[in-house]
């Protein structure tokens, strides 16, 4: 009788981590792949701008800013303006500052760095 008495055999071959995971190399652990997370607040230039001066963050210096507006006349202005010029000895010079105020479109820029942030079309 000797000493040393293996009370069962060796398994032959341990199933492996793979094999117990349901094939998942251990290489690559689940937690290992994070979602992708957004970063900083992306400011976009879609800032609904309207007629007046918009407080938002400039995209171009990011300053919270309160827009500089300056109204220029759109095309329509200027089609409407000949068109009124044309008409104007029939329809009389009236309609020409009510046409020309709603026709201007308003460009709105950065004070900070003068970007041009977007128009305002009426
Ligand atoms: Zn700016």
């Amino acid at each position: 009788m000797s000493k040393y008495e293996p009370s069962a055999p060796p398994p032959a071959a341990p199933p492996s981590y793979s094999e117990v995971m349901g094939g998942v190399p251990p290489s690559a652990p689940l937690t290992a792949a994070q979602p992708i997370t957004p970063g900083p607040t992306i400011v976009t230039t879609v800032v609904p701008l309207g007629p007046r001066a918009t407080h938002m963050v400039c995209p171009h210096c990011y300053a919270e800013i309160e827009t500089s507006t300056k109204t220029t006349p759109g095309l329509i202005a200027y089609i409407s303006g000949t068109v009124i010029a044309l008409l104007g000895c029939f329809w009389g010079c009236c309609l020409i500052p009510c046409c020309v105020e709603s026709c201007m479109d308003v460009h709105h820029n950065c004070p900070n760095c003068k970007a041009f942030l977007g128009r305002y079309r009426r």
